[in-house]
Order: C-alpha cells, then structure tokens, then sequence
C-alpha cells in the first residue's frame, strides 16, 4: 500500500511516495518554477538508485502533478507501474487557523475551511489548495489528508495565544498566536519520547532551519510555541526577524515612507541572519565568515542568545523540563551551534557535553553523564509523519 506526500508550494510540488505501514521511501522528487518559462524537475527512484532531471514549461499545479505520476510510472525511473497503486494521499497545508486540531480526511467541507484560512495565511494556504484540487482531478476517489502546521499548537492555552491588543480584532480577524513547524515539533517529540524511554516527557524542541521555532511540550501537548500568528515571530532566523518592539517598524515605515507590504517583505525576506550579517542567510557560510567579519559573528550571538533567551522562559512554563531536543537543518548538523546556545546554562541542569555533541547525528543524546535534562539530536522528517498520518486516518 502507497501513499504520496505532496508539500505544495505557490511554483513548487515537493513529493515522496511511501510503502506503508513501514513508511519505506520509494522515490522522492522536487519541481520548481512551475508557471515560468523553464521548469525544472528532479526525480529520484530510491531503491532503483535512479534519478531524472527534466527542464520544461509546466504551466500550473495541475500539468506539474500530471509530470510527476508520469515520472513515478515511468519504465526507467518509476517505481509503480500503474497510478492505481497509490492508495492515499498527504498533503501538507500550513495554517489550518482554530478550525483543525488534527490532520483531517480532506472532503469538500476540509476544502472551504482551509479556503476560509487563507485571509491569515495569503502566502501559504492557496498553494496548499493548488496541489490539492490538482491531485483531486487526476487521481479522482483516492483519499486524501491535510496534515496541518498549526494543529499540534491548538492545545496552548488562552493566555499564551492571545495577544494584549484590543479583543475584538481576534473576535473580527482571528488574530492570535498559531504557531508553525508543529509535523515537526510532534515527530521529533515522540522519537523523543521513544530514544529517551520517557513516555508523556516535559520536552523544549528547537526546530532550527532557515525558519525556526521552539516549542514547550507538556506531556504530548504543546503548550507555548514561538511563532505566532505568522512564522515571522520568535527566533531569529535565515531571513526573518522574529522577535522585535512592534513600535520599530511603524518608525520606520514613516521614516522611509514604506508601505505596509514593503515592511513585510523587508522582515520576512530581508531580516534575520541575512540583514544582521549584510552576507547571507545560510548559517554554514555565516560560520565560516564570523572568523574575520564582526557582522556575521554579531548574527551568530544573537541567534543562539535568542533560542537561549526562549530555552529560559520554556523551562519555567513547564516547571520540569526531561529534555531539550535539537531539530532542522542547524539543530541536526551545526554542533558549535548547539554548543553556543547551550554554554552557561549548567547550573539549569543543562550540561553539555563537547564530545558527544561534535559526535551526534540521526538520533543521539550529548548532555553529560547523570545531568537532569537528556539533550537529544533528532533528525525531522516532516514526510514520514504526514505519510503515517495519511495511513492511521484514511486507509488503516
Ligand atoms: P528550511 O527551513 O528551509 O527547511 P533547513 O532545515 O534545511 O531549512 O535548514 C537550512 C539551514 O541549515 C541553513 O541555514 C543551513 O546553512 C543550515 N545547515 C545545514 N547544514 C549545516 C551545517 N553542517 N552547519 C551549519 N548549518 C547548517
């Protein structure tokens, strides 16, 4: 039995095609472009150890999926050999807003409340929407599952999801906290759960990629997540803000006459790592520079005091913390990362060990011998846990 997993983004369709229930990777692709003159696709046949590179037009969502059955039926680099044997498909949707608290069979009624979220998520849920309708019409009755960023963090309370602006513009505009990566946060908590033979642990999971978040996980529940009512809120991150006095961008929006859509841009695509540094979003050529630039190396500090500062403030939401997890392409591969957030904290029962740290991958714990709090690398794997989904609610 298969299931397809699709995250599809405004021009791009990342898939995988699982075996289930073993969840066993067959083959895995990314189309990219989609609507410009050149598309590109990248397709790889796992076990076959085959890959296909193709460069096209694909003008929407629809011709792109329609690649990509073709693809995984190919004779060459297919890994079945007809479209019936796809038996589920996992989408992944971003902001399913207080309506999911769950991923959910996706029926015409799924389909209108993830429309009605897309006022609070204009970047994201359309896209969503896209590769949903598109699989629609070509697979037809096959079931389909929205698994949804935001539903892990539906367990945080009131007082942690509200904002202290005037009520009514969470009564009229649903503003609040929503908190984002939680396919992550709940994956990795559990293989959490699982490696430290903790069941129902008290865990904070770092989620640090080029977006980033930290989440405090009370016994399987979320109860506190940093980002908020969009992704932009929270840590520093590839590009991103976070964190910040609202006042700065209204000073500057009159300052230097900007518009409301300029400043987003500016703090979405403009800030973060990027903005701090002058150079580059991506941490491992910040790492490199920091040795000579003082920008990078001011970009690096205030990243990892910033993960630090929500480390602090998690442990006393949860009063008792069993373990601090490290995730995303910064928290599973960058050990002096770790290191750097982690220092000075040992008096907190947080004691990490350099060895073991510059060590770990996959899933492997470095805190000292006997320290109170486990630290743990755990590789995510966002696919996986929408294809388990996919699996446990529509064909189990
Ligand atoms: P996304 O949020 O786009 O999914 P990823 O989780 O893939 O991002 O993380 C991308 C980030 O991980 C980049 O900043 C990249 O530099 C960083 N990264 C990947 N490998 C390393 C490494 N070995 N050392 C430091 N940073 C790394």
């Amino acid at each position: 039995m298969n299931v397809l997993v699709i995250n599809s983004g405004s021009s791009s369709i990342k898939y995988q095609l699982f075996a289930m229930p073993e969840a066993k990777v067959l083959a895995k692709g990314l189309l990219e472009k989609i609507g410009e003159e050149t598309s590109a696709l990248k397709h790889t046949a796992v076990e076959k150890g085959k890959e296909k590179k193709l460069e096209q037009k694909v003008a929407d969502h629809k011709a792109g999926m329609s690649l990509i059955f073709s693809l995984l039926t190919d004779k060459e680099v297919g890994v079945i050999s007809d479209m019936n044997e796809i038996s589920g498909v996992g989408h992944r949707v971003v902001h399913g807003g207080e309506a999911f608290s769950n991923s959910t069979l996706i029926t015409d009624e799924t389909v209108k409340a993830i429309e009605a979220c897309c006022e609070i998520a204009p970047l994201h849920n359309p896209a969503g929407l896209q590769g949903i309708s598109a699989c629609k019409e070509i697979l037809k009755d096959v079931k389909m599952v929205a698994v949804f960023d935001t539903s892990f963090h539906q367990t945080i309370p009131d007082y942690a999801y509200m904002y202290a602006v005037p009520y009514e513009w969470y009564d009229k505009y649903k503003v609040r906290r929503y908190g984002f990566h939680g396919t992550s946060h709940k994956y990795v908590y559990g293989e959490f759960c699982k490696a430290a033979n903790k069941p129902n642990a008290n865990v904070i999971v770092c989620h640090l990629g080029n977006g980033a978040s930290v989440t405090a996980v009370k016994e399987g529940k979320s109860v506190d997540t940093s980002m908020g009512l969009t992704p932009l809120e929270g840590l520093v991150m590839g590009t991103r803000s976070g964190d910040m006095d609202p006042a700065v961008p209204t000073f500057i929006m009159s300052k230097e006459n900007m518009s409301a859509k300029d400043m987003d841009n500016v703090l979405n695509k403009k800030s973060g790592l990027l903005g701090v540094s002058c150079l580059s979003n991506d941490m491992r050529n910040l790492e490199e520079a920091a040795k000579s630039n003082t920008k990078a190396e001011l970009a690096i500090t205030m990243f990892c005091y910033r993960v630090k500062k929500y480390i602090g403030s998690y442990m006393a939401v949860l009063g008792h913390v069993d373990g601090i997890v490290f995730t995303g392409g910064i928290g599973e591969n960058s050990p002096y990362i770790r290191g750097r957030i982690l220092e000075g904290l040992d008096e907190l029962g947080i004691k990490c060990d350099a060895d073991k740290n510059s060590k770990a991958r996959g899933c492997a714990n470095f805190e000292k011998d006997n320290a109170p709090i486990k630290l743990y690398v755990i590789a995510t794997d966002e696919e996986k846990a929408i294809a388990m989904d996919t699996y446990n609610i529509a064909l189990k």
